[in-house]
Protein backbone atom coordinates (compact mmCIF):
# COMPACT_ATOMS: atom_id res chain seq x y z
CA UNK A 1 0.00 0.00 0.00
CA UNK A 2 1.16 3.51 -1.06
CA UNK A 3 1.19 6.22 1.91
CA UNK A 4 0.91 9.69 2.72
CA UNK A 5 1.65 12.05 5.97
CA UNK A 6 -0.25 15.53 5.80
CA UNK A 7 0.61 17.97 7.95
CA UNK A 8 -2.20 20.36 9.11
CA UNK A 9 -4.29 17.32 8.62
CA UNK A 10 -6.99 17.63 10.55
CA UNK A 11 -8.09 20.91 8.84
CA UNK A 12 -8.86 22.85 5.65
CA UNK A 13 -6.68 22.42 2.95
CA UNK A 14 -5.12 19.31 4.80
CA UNK A 15 -8.18 17.33 5.89
CA UNK A 16 -9.37 17.37 2.11
CA UNK A 17 -5.95 15.98 1.20
CA UNK A 18 -6.11 13.57 3.46
CA UNK A 19 -9.85 12.56 2.57
CA UNK A 20 -8.64 12.47 -1.39
CA UNK A 21 -5.30 10.45 -0.58
CA UNK A 22 -7.29 7.76 1.21
CA UNK A 23 -9.90 7.46 -1.34
CA UNK A 24 -7.22 7.06 -3.65
CA UNK A 25 -6.43 4.20 -2.00
CA UNK A 26 -3.49 5.27 0.26
CA UNK A 27 -2.60 4.37 3.88
CA UNK A 28 -2.83 8.10 5.17
CA UNK A 29 -1.04 9.69 8.21
CA UNK A 30 -3.03 12.80 10.01
CA UNK A 31 -0.75 14.37 11.17
CA UNK A 32 -1.79 17.76 13.86
CA UNK A 33 -1.39 19.14 17.02
CA UNK A 34 -5.35 19.51 16.82
CA UNK A 35 -5.34 15.53 17.95
CA UNK A 36 -9.27 15.68 18.99
CA UNK A 37 -9.89 16.45 15.42
CA UNK A 38 -6.97 14.41 13.65
CA UNK A 39 -8.21 11.09 15.79
CA UNK A 40 -11.90 12.28 14.77
CA UNK A 41 -11.15 11.87 11.49
CA UNK A 42 -8.69 8.76 11.26
CA UNK A 43 -11.97 7.49 12.72
CA UNK A 44 -14.06 8.37 10.05
CA UNK A 45 -12.06 7.26 7.56
CA UNK A 46 -10.85 3.91 8.91
CA UNK A 47 -15.23 3.38 9.93
CA UNK A 48 -15.24 3.44 6.10
CA UNK A 49 -12.91 1.21 5.76
CA UNK A 50 -9.64 3.33 4.39
CA UNK A 51 -6.53 3.26 6.42
CA UNK A 52 -5.90 6.03 8.37
CA UNK A 53 -3.60 7.23 11.48
CA UNK A 54 -3.59 10.18 13.56
CA UNK A 55 -0.35 11.31 15.12
CA UNK A 56 0.67 14.45 17.24
CA UNK A 57 2.76 16.58 15.46
CA UNK A 58 4.10 19.99 15.90
CA UNK A 59 5.69 21.05 12.80
CA UNK A 60 8.52 22.80 14.92
CA UNK A 61 9.22 20.07 16.70
CA UNK A 62 12.75 18.13 15.29
CA UNK A 63 11.46 15.44 18.30
CA UNK A 64 7.91 15.29 17.16
CA UNK A 65 8.17 15.36 13.35
CA UNK A 66 10.68 12.36 14.14
CA UNK A 67 8.42 10.68 15.93
CA UNK A 68 5.48 10.93 13.82
CA UNK A 69 7.62 9.83 10.84
CA UNK A 70 8.92 6.70 12.91
CA UNK A 71 5.00 5.87 13.57
CA UNK A 72 4.09 6.26 10.16
CA UNK A 73 7.23 4.01 9.33
CA UNK A 74 5.75 1.22 12.12
CA UNK A 75 2.51 2.06 10.75
CA UNK A 76 2.85 0.82 6.85
CA UNK A 77 6.41 0.15 6.41
CA UNK A 78 6.85 2.86 3.60
CA UNK A 79 6.87 6.92 2.89
CA UNK A 80 5.49 7.91 -0.02
CA UNK A 81 4.07 10.98 -0.32
CA UNK A 82 4.35 13.63 2.43
CA UNK A 83 2.34 17.18 2.06
CA UNK A 84 4.33 20.10 4.64
CA UNK A 85 1.12 21.58 4.66
CA UNK A 86 0.46 22.96 8.21
CA UNK A 87 0.37 26.73 8.56
CA UNK A 88 -0.39 30.01 10.72
CA UNK A 89 -1.32 33.36 9.41
CA UNK A 90 -0.63 36.53 11.93
CA UNK A 91 -1.23 39.63 10.30
CA UNK A 92 -0.09 43.19 11.37
CA UNK A 93 0.79 46.20 10.01
CA UNK A 94 4.93 45.81 9.02
CA UNK A 95 6.23 48.29 11.47
CA UNK A 96 3.94 47.08 14.39
CA UNK A 97 4.71 43.37 13.84
CA UNK A 98 5.82 41.87 17.13
CA UNK A 99 8.98 39.83 16.86
CA UNK A 100 7.66 37.50 18.86
CA UNK A 101 4.88 37.03 16.07
CA UNK A 102 7.67 36.56 13.52
CA UNK A 103 9.33 33.96 15.14
CA UNK A 104 6.22 32.08 15.66
CA UNK A 105 5.77 32.36 12.03
CA UNK A 106 8.98 31.05 10.96
CA UNK A 107 8.65 28.16 13.76
CA UNK A 108 5.86 26.84 11.53
CA UNK A 109 6.86 27.70 8.36
CA UNK A 110 10.00 27.62 7.87
CA UNK A 111 11.46 25.32 10.59
CA UNK A 112 8.19 23.29 9.85
CA UNK A 113 9.07 22.73 6.24
CA UNK A 114 12.31 22.52 6.79
CA UNK A 115 11.78 19.22 9.65
CA UNK A 116 9.16 17.87 7.51
CA UNK A 117 10.85 17.69 4.28
CA UNK A 118 14.27 16.68 5.80
CA UNK A 119 12.20 13.49 7.89
CA UNK A 120 10.98 12.63 4.39
CA UNK A 121 14.00 12.48 2.31
CA UNK A 122 15.96 10.53 5.02
CA UNK A 123 12.92 8.10 4.64
CA UNK A 124 12.45 7.91 0.75
CA UNK A 125 16.23 8.08 0.35
CA UNK A 126 17.09 5.08 2.69
CA UNK A 127 13.85 3.12 1.60
CA UNK A 128 15.49 3.24 -1.96
CA UNK A 129 11.93 3.86 -3.36
CA UNK A 130 11.89 7.21 -3.31
CA UNK A 131 9.31 9.14 -3.05
CA UNK A 132 6.93 13.07 -3.41
CA UNK A 133 7.15 15.63 -1.45
CA UNK A 134 4.56 18.86 -1.46
CA UNK A 135 4.95 22.02 -0.20
CA UNK A 136 1.81 24.16 0.42
CA UNK A 137 2.94 27.00 -1.16
CA UNK A 138 0.59 30.26 -1.85
CA UNK A 139 0.01 32.70 -4.53
CA UNK A 140 2.10 34.52 -1.79
CA UNK A 141 5.11 32.96 -2.58
CA UNK A 142 5.28 35.00 -5.96
CA UNK A 143 3.35 38.28 -4.75
CA UNK A 144 3.54 40.60 -1.88
CA UNK A 145 0.67 41.37 0.53
CA UNK A 146 0.37 44.36 2.97
CA UNK A 147 0.43 42.83 6.52
CA UNK A 148 1.72 39.40 5.45
CA UNK A 149 5.99 40.11 5.82
CA UNK A 150 6.62 36.93 7.55
CA UNK A 151 3.91 34.81 5.58
CA UNK A 152 5.49 36.14 2.41
CA UNK A 153 8.86 35.77 3.56
CA UNK A 154 8.20 32.07 4.57
CA UNK A 155 5.98 31.25 1.28
CA UNK A 156 8.84 32.66 -0.72
CA UNK A 157 10.61 30.35 0.66
CA UNK A 158 8.63 27.07 0.31
CA UNK A 159 8.99 27.55 -2.97
CA UNK A 160 12.70 27.71 -2.93
CA UNK A 161 13.58 24.87 -0.78
CA UNK A 162 11.28 22.88 -3.30
CA UNK A 163 13.64 23.80 -6.23
CA UNK A 164 17.04 22.84 -4.28
CA UNK A 165 15.75 19.63 -3.15
CA UNK A 166 14.15 18.62 -6.65
CA UNK A 167 18.19 18.86 -7.18
CA UNK A 168 19.36 16.48 -4.95
CA UNK A 169 16.68 14.23 -4.36
CA UNK A 170 16.64 13.55 -8.43
CA UNK A 171 18.87 10.53 -8.53
CA UNK A 172 16.91 9.00 -5.48
CA UNK A 173 13.85 9.18 -7.33
CA UNK A 174 12.58 11.66 -4.66
CA UNK A 175 10.49 14.81 -6.81
CA UNK A 176 9.58 17.89 -4.87
CA UNK A 177 6.14 20.73 -6.06
CA UNK A 178 4.90 23.13 -4.27
CA UNK A 179 1.01 23.72 -4.96
CA UNK A 180 0.25 27.89 -4.56
CA UNK A 181 -3.22 28.34 -3.83
CA UNK A 182 -4.79 31.78 -3.87
CA UNK A 183 -7.44 32.32 -1.25
CA UNK A 184 -9.46 29.25 -0.04
CA UNK A 185 -12.26 29.88 2.34
CA UNK A 186 -10.86 27.85 5.34
CA UNK A 187 -10.93 29.04 8.89
CA UNK A 188 -7.15 30.51 8.09
CA UNK A 189 -9.07 32.70 6.17
CA UNK A 190 -12.24 32.92 7.89
CA UNK A 191 -10.09 34.07 10.50
CA UNK A 192 -8.02 36.75 8.41
CA UNK A 193 -11.19 38.45 7.16
CA UNK A 194 -12.55 40.54 10.77
CA UNK A 195 -8.81 40.83 11.47
CA UNK A 196 -7.37 42.53 7.71
CA UNK A 197 -10.88 44.80 8.21
CA UNK A 198 -10.02 46.19 11.37
CA UNK A 199 -6.23 46.38 10.50
CA UNK A 200 -7.04 48.22 7.05
CA UNK A 201 -9.57 50.29 8.43
CA UNK A 202 -12.63 48.91 5.90
CA UNK A 203 -15.55 46.82 5.79
CA UNK A 204 -15.74 42.54 5.88
CA UNK A 205 -17.13 42.26 2.53
CA UNK A 206 -14.39 45.32 1.06
CA UNK A 207 -11.79 42.58 2.25
CA UNK A 208 -13.31 39.70 0.43
CA UNK A 209 -13.71 42.04 -2.77
CA UNK A 210 -10.85 44.51 -3.03
CA UNK A 211 -8.27 42.25 -1.28
CA UNK A 212 -8.41 38.71 -1.37
CA UNK A 213 -10.13 38.47 -4.79
CA UNK A 214 -9.61 41.40 -6.52
CA UNK A 215 -6.50 40.03 -8.77
CA UNK A 216 -8.39 36.97 -9.83
CA UNK A 217 -9.81 36.80 -13.63
CA UNK A 218 -13.33 35.57 -12.09
CA UNK A 219 -14.01 36.87 -8.56
CA UNK A 220 -13.94 33.23 -7.50
CA UNK A 221 -12.14 31.56 -4.10
CA UNK A 222 -9.78 28.29 -4.97
CA UNK A 223 -11.49 25.37 -3.19
CA UNK A 224 -10.32 22.56 -1.13
CA UNK A 225 -10.66 20.60 -3.78
CA UNK A 226 -8.69 22.22 -6.44
CA UNK A 227 -5.75 21.63 -3.97
CA UNK A 228 -6.76 17.88 -3.17
CA UNK A 229 -7.30 16.99 -7.18
CA UNK A 230 -3.84 18.55 -8.10
CA UNK A 231 -2.05 16.31 -5.03
CA UNK A 232 -3.43 13.30 -6.20
CA UNK A 233 -2.32 14.27 -9.89
CA UNK A 234 1.22 14.73 -8.63
CA UNK A 235 0.99 11.51 -6.51
CA UNK A 236 1.20 10.32 -10.18
CA UNK A 237 3.61 12.43 -11.66
CA UNK A 238 7.36 10.72 -12.70
CA UNK A 239 9.18 13.99 -12.50
CA UNK A 240 8.27 15.32 -14.94
CA UNK A 241 6.94 18.26 -13.13
CA UNK A 242 10.02 18.07 -10.13
CA UNK A 243 10.95 21.76 -8.54
CA UNK A 244 7.84 23.38 -10.13
CA UNK A 245 5.47 25.60 -8.13
CA UNK A 246 1.43 24.82 -9.55
CA UNK A 247 -0.59 28.02 -9.19
CA UNK A 248 -4.05 27.44 -8.51
CA UNK A 249 -5.01 31.19 -8.34
CA UNK A 250 -8.00 32.11 -10.80
CA UNK A 251 -5.45 33.94 -12.94
CA UNK A 252 -4.03 35.84 -10.42
CA UNK A 253 -0.31 36.51 -10.84
CA UNK A 254 0.00 34.54 -14.41
CA UNK A 255 3.15 33.21 -15.68
P1 LIG B 1 -6.47 25.65 8.56
O1 LIG B 1 -6.35 26.62 9.67
O2 LIG B 1 -7.82 25.20 8.12
O3 LIG B 1 -5.61 24.35 8.87
C1 LIG B 1 -4.32 24.42 9.36
C2 LIG B 1 -4.03 23.16 10.19
O4 LIG B 1 -2.66 23.25 10.61
C3 LIG B 1 -4.89 23.04 11.44
O5 LIG B 1 -5.44 21.74 11.54
C4 LIG B 1 -3.92 23.31 12.57
O6 LIG B 1 -4.22 22.62 13.78
C5 LIG B 1 -2.62 22.83 11.97
N1 LIG B 1 -1.43 23.38 12.62
C6 LIG B 1 -1.22 24.64 13.07
N2 LIG B 1 -0.02 24.75 13.64
C7 LIG B 1 0.56 23.52 13.54
C8 LIG B 1 1.81 23.00 13.94
N3 LIG B 1 2.72 23.75 14.60
N4 LIG B 1 2.08 21.71 13.66
C9 LIG B 1 1.17 20.93 13.03
N5 LIG B 1 -0.03 21.37 12.63
C10 LIG B 1 -0.33 22.66 12.89
O7 LIG B 1 -5.67 26.34 7.35
P2 LIG B 1 -5.62 26.06 5.76
O8 LIG B 1 -6.21 27.24 5.10
O9 LIG B 1 -6.08 24.70 5.45
O10 LIG B 1 -4.04 26.19 5.53
C11 LIG B 1 -3.20 25.09 5.25
C12 LIG B 1 -1.99 25.61 4.50
O11 LIG B 1 -2.41 26.23 3.30
C13 LIG B 1 -1.17 26.66 5.24
O12 LIG B 1 0.21 26.43 5.01
C14 LIG B 1 -1.60 27.95 4.60
O13 LIG B 1 -0.62 28.95 4.69
C15 LIG B 1 -1.78 27.49 3.18
N6 LIG B 1 -2.62 28.31 2.30
C16 LIG B 1 -3.90 28.60 2.63
C17 LIG B 1 -4.67 29.36 1.77
C18 LIG B 1 -6.08 29.74 2.10
O14 LIG B 1 -6.59 30.67 1.45
N7 LIG B 1 -6.76 29.08 3.01
C19 LIG B 1 -4.13 29.81 0.57
C20 LIG B 1 -2.83 29.50 0.26
C21 LIG B 1 -2.09 28.74 1.13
Amino acid sequence: MKTALITGGASGIGKACVIRMAQEGYGVVVADVNMPAAEALAEELTAKGLAAIAVHMDVSSEEEVESGFDKMMETYGSCDLVMSNAGIQIVHPFDEYPFSDWKKMMAIHADGAFLVARAAFRRMKASGKGGRIVFTGSVQSFVGSKLKEPYNFAKHGVAGIAKAIAREGAEYGIYTYTICPSFIKTPLVEKQIPEQARDLGITEEEVVKNIMLRDTVDGQFTTVEDVANTLAFLANDQGALTGQSLRLTHGWAMM
